[in-house]
């Protein structure tokens, strides 16, 4: 069985470009609230790994997330064991505006 390789004529691109081409409106008022006392008990911390656009990065032990860059996919909140993660879409035209070309 072979590989499926790159389609003739696609060039394959690195996920920061493809994300560099989103443009984003981005709200005062943050979409995604965390908890981050709930974070301090958790170990696993799967957010840290599983946000596809890194919104949940660990400063000095502890969780800091950062809401301007979120893609609205919706896993911090699958995958929170802790429950700490309270989400809802940006208000009405508001968020991340997606570009495909
Ligand atoms: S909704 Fe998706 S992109 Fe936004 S913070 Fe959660 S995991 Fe990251």
């Amino acid at each position: 069985m072979t590989e499926p390789g790159p389609r003739e004529g696609v060039k394959p691109m690195k996920l920061d470009d493809l994300l560099g081409r989103n443009i984003y409106d981005v709200d005062e008022e943050p979409h995604i609230i965390v908890d981050y006392e709930k974070c301090d008990q958790c170990n696993a911390k799967p957010c840290l790994h599983l946000c596809p656009a890194g919104c949940y990065t660990l400063a000095e032990g502890r969780i800091l997330f950062s809401y301007e860059g979120c893609l609205e996919c919706g896993t911090c909140r699958a995958i929170c064991p802790m429950d700490a993660v309270k989400w809802s879409y940006p208000k009405s035209g508001r968020g991340v505006f997606y570009r495909f070309t």
